[in-house]
This record gives structure tokens, sequence and C-alpha cells, in this order.
């Protein structure tokens, strides 16, 4: 469908077509290039920048902080297993004598591993989990592999800045060229509880002069919103209203930054906070990196909820094995009030095990974006009415319940001007015509078109 660049040497060799079909019509594109991938910048785990990397040469460096490597690995390792999430490591795809592909068999061909290098520090990972194998002890070999501490991508110094959003492990990104330093914003704002990693680096960038920024523009049409604090007041205040009853937190997948919140929320209102295995399994990751981060051993306000499941995946078994105390749906059922439920859309059948009977579901997230989760979202409510539970936050706008993880227009045009750069490169935004409203008048933005280069 032409969805993919035609950039001929990017790409896995064992995803393409045995008779080289898919190249002869990449040709025919007015933007088909070859080109060589000396390595790949990533500022952070959500899957809208690191998902792809599914599609590229397994054996091209993918540079990131520690934590985004650890995220991805543990994210990669509880998801589905198709090509599409194949972010840390691979199943070697092989042609049969049709030509069809299909996994190699597991005896004889490996995982695949991804050369990740670190642009921070290396973990103090003694629980070894970037090496813990996502496969079974019979099943495909996973290779053990070494992180590396890096400051260059391949012959050009890079260099890394922690910022705030709605991910942990966010970073923002330089790289010196021979015509000058170009800075990456990756996804940020300034109202989380992280602001000020996101000041520290206009600071630093500002120092670097860069000849260019590309910036997102995700949030660049909308005023200031609830920030962290503002969700932080409401969620609570909707918990304690709710006492004695069911509670449902639904949250962004990974916004672990919420998931505290709740916790301490959890904390405030005498009741536990119950997570899901996946939530327990990236957390645990992620303690392996930053031990600050609570694990349901750490902290006994978090516990995992366990769902009825008649093949638990290797991951599901190894959360069990890690947390042995979990709670189940007739738990919560009958103790509704002494829990708040980490649930999104897609936990929704969980309703009719607990069966509760009334309550509300705090809805912690980013409105609709598209008409998928419009639909989404009208599914929810009736969900709701079916078991008397109260929607909270559940609008097609921006609610209060919720903060954003993108900086919003007015904050970006402040942040343009105190970086300063030469010119301005709007990406990963639906607008970019109100970055020349915006900041055109005093720096040039170049807009970005498929195919065609930007000399800088
Ligand atoms: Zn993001």
């Amino acid at each position: 469908m032409g969805l993919l660049p035609p950039l001929r040497g990017i790409y896995r060799s064992d995803l393409q077509d045995p008779a080289g079909r898919v190249w002869e019509r990449a040709e025919r594109s007015p933007h088909y290039r070859r080109l060589r991938a000396d390595a790949v910048l990533l500022s952070h785990a959500h899957m809208d920048h690191i998902g792809y990397i599914s599609f590229l040469d397994t054996d091209i460096p993918i540079i990131s902080t520690m934590m985004t490597a650890y995220l991805g690995k543990a994210i990669q390792d509880c998801g589905a297993h198709q090509f599409e999430g194949e972010m840390s490591y691979a199943t070697p795809k092989i042609a049969d004598k049709d030509g069809n592909l299909g996994a190699g068999r597991p005896k004889g061909f490996p995982f695949m591993r991804r050369p990740y290098l670190l642009a921070d520090t290396l973990p103090d990972d003694s629980g070894e989990f970037w090496n813990l194998s996502p496969a079974s002890t019979k099943g495909r070999h996973f290779p053990k592999k070494r992180l590396k501490v890096v400051d260059r991508a391949g012959n050009l110094p890079v260099r890394y800045f922690p910022v705030d959003h709605s991910i942990y492990g966010s970073a923002a990104i330089a790289i010196e060229t021979s015509a000058g330093w170009v800075v990456y914003t990756g996804d940020l704002r300034r109202h989380g509880k992280n602001r000020a990693s996101t000041d520290a680096f206009v600071q630093a960038a500002k120092a670097l002069n860069p000849i260019a920024l590309i910036c997102e523009g995700t949030n660049i049409d909308r005023g200031p919103g609830a920030t962290e604090e503002d969700a932080f007041a409401s969620c609570l205040q909707a918990v304690q209203a709710a006492e004695g009853e069911f509670v449902v937190a639904d949250f962004g997948p990974r916004n672990v930054e919420r998931l505290l919140a709740f916790l301490e929320i959890a904390r405030r209102t005498g009741r536990r906070l119950v997570i899901s295995d996946k939530d327990a399994y990236v957390l645990t990751a992620m303690s392996a990196v930053d031990p600050g981060i609570p694990t349901p051993a750490s902290d006994r306000t978090m516990v995992v909820y366990r769902r009825a499941l008649l093949k638990p995946d290797n991951w599901v078994k190894q959360v069990r094995e890690w947390y042995r105390v979990q709670v189940s749906a007739a738990d919560v059922g009958s103790h509704p009030g002494e829990y708040i439920v980490c649930f999104s859309f897609f936990d929704i059948a969980e309703l009719v095990d607990i069966d509760p009977r009334r309550g509300c579901w705090i809805y912690s997230s980013s409105e609709p974006h598209d008409e998928e989760q419009l639909f989404e979202l009208e599914r929810l409510k009736h969900w709701l009415t079916h078991f008397n539970l109260e929607p909270i936050g559940l609008t097609e706008g921006p609610s209060r319940y919720h903060s954003s993880g993108h900086i919003s227009g007015t904050e970006m045009q402040t942040l343009i001007r105190e970086i300063s750069p030469r010119v301005v490169i709007p990406v990963h935004t639906v607008h970019p015509e109100r970055f020349v409203e915006l900041v055109g008048k005093e720096i040039p933005v170049r807009l970005p078109e498929i195919g065609v280069q930007l000399p800088l």
C-alpha cells in the first residue's frame, strides 16, 4: 500500500518477499532511494515512536535512554506476538518452497536481538531483566546481550536530555552535524511532575545554538489544559465521593506517572490499587532501571489482578511467580470499597465476573482522537450503564481528570523562542501551519513534505 517509505537498505531482509517483487514496485515510486542507517535515535517508548522499529534491519543500532530500552523489551515481552511488535527482538522468518514466509523453527532459529545502545548510563540490573527470555525453557533460544553506553551515532556526537512526558525515560535528542547541532524535542510537556527536566533541556538546547529544531506539535492548536496536580485533585475527590463502592481508574497504558498518582489516592482513601499483570510486568522492568519505582513486592498498597485464563502466557506465569498474592474478580466483587481497580476498555468483560452493584469509572485518559476511539467510548458508556457505574471524565473533549502528555501551542511558542534555533521543522502534528502563525515572523518554519529532503 506504499505505507512504508521506499528506502532500500534499512529494512529486515527476512520480511521481504523472496521473489523481490516488493522492490520492483518500490522502485517505481518517485521517492525511492537507497539508504544506509548507522543508528536510530529513539526518543521514548510510546508505540507511535518505537513501534515501526519492527520493520528495520535487526543489525541497525537503536540509541535510547536505558528506561526506554527496558520499557521496549517489557512491552514486547507481554504484547501479542506479531511482527509489528518486534521493537526489541525479532522472530526470524523463513520462506517455504512456495515462497510463503513463516517463523523459522524454534530449533536452529534463535531470536534476533536488536543492538540497543544507551545514551545515559548502564542499569544496575541484578535481576538481569534485559536477558530474561520471553520464551519458555524449551522454546526459542534468547541469546544474551550486553548493553553499552555511547555518545556517538555513527561518527556524529549525540546527546540525550530527559524531558517531561507521559511515559518514563522520554528524552529530547541533539546531534552534531558538520553544519551544527540539530535538536529534536521528542514528545514533551511542561505541566507534569518532571517539568524541571524539560526546563533543563531548553537551557541546554539553547546553549548548543542549534541550526534546526525538529518540533513535536500534537497539541499545537490547544491552549494549556489540566496539570498533573489538577488531575490528581479531581481523581482524589471522585474516589473520596465513592466511599464503600466499586471504583475503576482508567488511564493510558504505561502511563506510570498516573498509576503512581492513583497509588497515592489509594493510600489516602484506605484502599489498595489493583493493577493488571501487564502493569506488574512493566513496573518490574522499570524498577530494574530505577529502584525508586514501586512494585507489588515493595509496596503492599499495590496488588495484582488475577485474570481467569485457561492458558496463561509465559510472562503471566512469570508475574504469578513474582507476586503470589493476587486478587480475583470474586475478591473485588465481595469487597468493592477496599480497592481501586486499574482497568481500561479492553478489560471491560471482567465486569461480568466482578458483578458490581454500583460505583464509578474514572476516565483519566486522553479524549478520542479518531472515529474508532469515538465508537470505543460509546461502547464503554453502554457497558457502564448496564452495570450501574457512573462515568466520570468520559467526555469527547479535554477533562479535568486527565493531564495531557503534550505541551500546548502557547507554551511551545515560548519554548521555541527560548531555544532560538535558526529554523523550526514541525513533525508529529496535524496542524504544522500553526507553527508558522506562532513563530513564523521571528524564525523560519520549514514544513516537511513526503520524500523531499531538507538540506540544512
Ligand atoms: Zn509520546
